[in-house]
């Protein structure tokens, strides 16, 4: 990624993207691709969205395979083997295990032939039924007894925003943080642009452009502080909640998907980045979307219990979860008010004219969203014609291997940092090839986020280009000294500076992924 772009440049553009999440930068990339002269602008930080707070799987979505669902499943599995090819180190094979008693598995769900129909659409095969008695062990296994295995993928869902946003740059588009539509620009009936503000400086500017996106997810019905356009249809907000814990408490070698004891319903266990993910509770998001969404204590009892309830040998204890995060999603609302869980997770488009609002829709699929928009976008740019070929994701990037550092972290910078690793590489001081204690992610990771990725909070640092903050306790302030030492410079910020964004980065940490109090 290049350096701080704190404005977007004076000019007309084809498209105009509103919102940084992973809709948003995959729209830029294929739009920039094909030749539109793009611009993206986020109000706060890339991803701070949903796209940071999501279940953090790349899924062929075999539950929704279960629930007629094929043409999502086809798609879904067909960009997951997309992005494992595009983005080794990023998106990565996760082995699932399914509890024996999962109503998947019952008599006349047809959970073996789902499974073999999404072989044959990734275009392999692999064994099924776990040796009995490789399922009873709890731990570090930690599968159900009995049940069925298939493989899916995990990925950084902050960093795949990062990595797509880089990508588009590479094909000449610009992406600008913290900078806010205000308002539509309308004239005669059609959007002709949007007023911008930067939330910097505070300065603010009118730009022209030929079609605006509105990708602004769970926002999206506000469309820009503005009513919801006549044929948008009617929203629903729904909030999924996560636990994560040390991997030395909760050690896992797959993903285990168990059923929770009061509800039956599922609940995922996963190893992530050196620690082990807990996911996910759902409820609606009954404060609207102007309130950063956060876990409930209530949720936060209800995967303890499926934990302690699978894992009774642990003694798993609250503390023992070093953070909490949760993410909302738009659903179509249909006004019938179903179990949260049971719906649908398809994206919509709507256009008027001038204007394309996506929202919905998932991250595995993003690739396959923004060809949909392009699609709407193309009706209203006479003379453009949209190419729906899908090529590889990215661009082959190659890290020379070294002696002093193992293919898999060689592996894992190219896959987060794609071109840029060979800089961040080149940036590294003595001793910052190292990981952070507790996490896959080294220090050199900081030094270059901090001097070369449009970071303007010490949460954009430590919550979405590097992860600490969810996977550290307390958010990371056991290190903050050394995170000081080597960003603080980089940064450009005095110490008054440093002092008040580290206050302001602990509150917040608490309010959105500490553990809820008790009672
Ligand atoms: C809890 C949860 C778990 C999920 N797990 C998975 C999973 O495991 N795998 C999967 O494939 N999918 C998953 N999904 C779905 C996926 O995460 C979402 O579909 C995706 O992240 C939505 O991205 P988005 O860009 O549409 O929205 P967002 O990421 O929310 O981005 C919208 C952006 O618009 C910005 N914005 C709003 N208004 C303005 C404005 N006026 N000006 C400028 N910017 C603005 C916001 O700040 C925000 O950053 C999950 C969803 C949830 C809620």
């Amino acid at each position: 990624m290049s350096a701080a772009k704190a404005f977007p440049p004076a000019r007309d553009w084809d498209i105009l993207i509103i919102g940084g999440g992973i809709t948003g930068a995959g729209i830029l990339l294929e739009a920039a691709r094909r030749g539109l002269k793009a611009l993206l602008v986020e109000q706060k930080d890339f991803g701070c969205g949903t796209s940071s707070r999501s279940s953090k799987l790349v899924h062929g979505g075999l539950r929704y395979l279960a629930s007629g669902g094929l043409r999502l499943t086809r798609e879904a599995v067909h960009e997951r083997e997309a992005l494992l090819r595009a983005a080794p180190g990023l998106v990565e094979p996760q082995g699932f295990a399914l509890a024996e008693h999962d109503p998947m598995l019952q008599p006349g769900k047809g959970m073996t032939t789902m499974l073999r129909m999404v072989d044959l659409l990734a275009g392999r095969r692999e064994p099924r039924r776990e040796h009995p008695e490789a399922q009873r062990r709890p731990v570090p296994d930690g599968a159900p007894a009995g049940g069925i295995r298939y493989t899916d993928a995990k990925t950084d869902d902050a960093r795949l925003v990062l990595r797509v946003l880089d990508e588009a740059r590479g094909h000449g588009a610009v992406a600008c943080n913290y900078v806010t539509v205000q308002s539509l620009v309308r004239d005669g009936g059609k959007v002709h642009g949007a007023m911008l503000r930067d939330e910097r400086s505070r300065a603010e500017t009118a730009v022209r452009a030929r079609v605006v996106v509105n990708a602004t997810g769970a926002w999206s019905s506000l469309s820009a502080g503005e009513s919801v356009p006549g044929r948008a249809p009617r929203l629903r907000q729904l909030r999924a909640s996560h636990l994560v814990l040390p991997a030395c408490r909760l050690p896992l070698a797959q993903a285990v998907s168990l059923l929770h004891p009061g509800d039956g319903r599922p609940v995922f266990v996963f190893p992530w980045e050196g620690v082990t993910l807990v996911g996910a509770a759902d409820a609606d998001q009954e404060e609207g979307t102007d309130m950063p969404a956060h876990i409930t204590r209530r949720e936060f009892d209800y995967l303890m219990a499926a934990l302690r309830a699978q894992f009774p040998q642990l003694g798993l204890a609250d503390a023992d979860v070093v953070a909490t995060f949760a993410g909302v999603r738009p659903v179509a609302d249909p006004g019938q008010g179903g179990a949260p869980a049971s719906e649908k997770r398809e994206h919509f488009v709507w256009s008027e004219p001038g204007l394309v609002s996506v929202a919905g829709g998932k991250l595995t699929t993003f690739r396959a969203i923004a060809l949909d928009v392009l699609r709407h976008v193309a009706q209203q740019i006479p003379g453009w014609q949209l190419r729906s070929e899908r090529g590889p994701v990215f661009a082959r990037v190659a890290v020379p291997a070294r002696q002093d550092m193992p293919p898999a972290v060689l592996r894992r910078l190219a896959g987060r940092h794609g071109l840029q690793a060979k800089p961040l590489l080149g940036a590294a001081h003595k001793g910052e090839l190292e990981c952070i204690p507790g996490t896959q992610t080294l220090w050199a990771e900081l030094r270059w986020a901090a001097r070369a990725e449009q970071v303007y909070q010490l949460d954009d640092l430590l919550l979405r280009r590097t992860r600490l903050g969810l996977q550290l306790s307390r958010g990371g302030l056991d290190q903050m000294a050394r995170i000081r030492a080597i960003c603080q410079g980089e940064l450009g910020w005095d110490d008054a500076h440093w002092e008040s964004q580290e206050r302001r980065y602990l509150v917040e940490w608490r309010k959105q992924y500490g553990i809820p109090a008790a009672g």
